[in-house]
């Protein structure tokens, strides 16, 4: 089949996520990616500025992922994890256990990150529930937040600017409280901080936990905001007697700057959930850890816990998480992440410049564009294929988060692109 045809039967027969079907957005057809470099059917190499949605860390077709999973598809690629276990979920648990804050000791596998945070709100309320208090079955959670695509997760995403407001009916209504003010170094305020106990006042006998992207609200506005809420968040759930859920799957594996966002702030949440960077963008795999509170709460009196995905524990994504990790590892990824935000820094500054262009802010490897008004994805996405890169765009954000491999003249280049873009799409409208 010649490009023509299958980009015509793509047209046809395949939703790609968000769009129509019957006014299908333009894509691109891939024939290979390398490093920080995808590369299109018709020969153009596009450089990298999203990591595949956070998970690319290492770059495209990474020898040592590659060899980790060629082996292990020699050896065996799944078993059921009921009644059976193996080295590559063994080996990623104890790696997860050392690598994250220190009372997250207990693991449970999942396939995706929506999935990780549906485990997460059902270990909350089974905790409860053995704990005599199964009035405990709501959740609190900032607006602006994004947990995932499926009906708990959904639940908990920002009921109005969130991709699901259409289904508000059919999901367990949740309490919403503000977004953190955003700003890493703004002071913190009280009035906030009030706002979330009163809530915990009144409702404290329904929430089983409050759940939240730690540090940067991801999907839902790229919000950064002081740690220090965290700090007090984890003061006010202990009073209340409600868990605290942080969600790292965007955050997760050093793309803020450090290993985890949590490590921004001085407390340790009760349940957190990974996924994305976790194979290094290899392949689908989440994981939700818990402390022994949870863990054991849930377990006391013969409990189980009530989950188990067919898929649970899949031995080839374990060993693409154990090749990612033992990456993550070998870096110091501090200082490399910090090196990422100082290029995005340097390379974003221009923009400022730009009448459309309201604001610009970076954290680790993390970059963002916020203009005054939305773009449209259908009229840009191309525009900057043109200019040989692969960013894209969401409402008014146009935003890098590039595989940590990533040099600084790719990611002048990107930068470039971004200025020229917004010129053309401005002054063109
Ligand atoms: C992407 C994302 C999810 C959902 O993960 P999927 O693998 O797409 O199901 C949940 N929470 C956050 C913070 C995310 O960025």
């Amino acid at each position: 089949m010649n490009q023509a045809q299958l980009i015509e039967l793509d047209k046809q027969l395949l939703w790609h996520p968000y769009t129509s079907m019957s006014h299908p957005a333009p894509h691109f057809l891939v024939k290979g990616a390398e490093g920080c470099e995808i590369e299109l059917a018709d020969g153009r190499k596009l450089i990298d500025g999203m990591s595949s949605w956070w998970s690319v860390i290492h770059g495209y077709n990474h020898p040592s992922i590659n060899d980790a999973m060629t082996q292990q598809i020699h050896s065996f690629s799944h078993v059921m994890f009921g009644g059976l276990t193996h080295e590559p979920a063994i080996a990623l648990a104890q790696k997860l256990v050392s690598m994250t804050p220190e009372s997250l000791q207990r693991v449970f596998f999942s396939d995706s990150g929506s999935v990780s945070v549906e485990v997460a709100l059902k270990m909350a309320i089974q905790y409860w529930h053995t704990q005599g208090l199964p009035s405990k079955q709501h959740f609190a959670t900032p607006r602006s937040g994004y947990h995932g695509d499926t009906f708990a997760a959904m639940s908990v995403c920002d009921p109005v600017n969130g991709m699901h407001s259409m289904f508000n009916q059919a999901l367990t209504p949740q309490y919403f409280v503000s977004p953190p003010p955003t700003g890493l170094t703004e002071p913190v305020q009280e009035a906030y901080l009030q706002e979330i106990r009163i809530l915990f006042e009144a409702e404290h006998h329904q929430l089983a936990g409050f759940i939240i992207e730690p540090v940067v609200q991801n999907a839902g506005g790229m919000r950064f905001y002081n740690p220090s809420y965290l700090d007090e968040l984890r003061a006010l759930c202990d009073e209340f007697d409600i868990l605290l859920i942080f969600d790292e799957i965007a955050t997760g594996f050093g793309r803020t700057g450090k290993l985890f966002a949590t490590n921004h702030c001085h407390i340790e949440p009760d349940i957190m959930c990974l996924g994305k960077a976790l194979t290094g963008g290899y392949i689908t795999l989440a994981a939700t850890l818990a402390n022994d509170k949870v863990a054991l709460g849930i377990s006391q009196d013969g409990g189980v816990f009530m989950h188990g995905p067919t898929f649970m524990g899949n031995a080839l994504a374990c060993s693409a998480a154990n090749a990612s990790l033992d990456l993550v590892a070998s870096y110091d990824i501090e200082n490399k992440v910090g090196a990422l935000q100082s290029w995005l820094e340097e390379a974003l500054k221009p923009c400022e410049s730009l009448d459309a262009v309201a604001s610009i802010r970076c954290l680790g490897a993390i970059g963002v564009v916020e203009l005054h008004q939305p773009v449209n994805l259908h009229e840009i996405q191309p525009m900057f294929v043109e200019q040989g890169v692969w960013i894209r765009p969401f409402g008014k954000l146009i935003y890098l988060m590039p595989p940590y491999v990533i040099t600084k003249p790719q990611i002048e280049q990107l930068g470039h692109a971004i200025y020229q873009v917004i010129e053309t799409y401005h002054s063109d409208s």
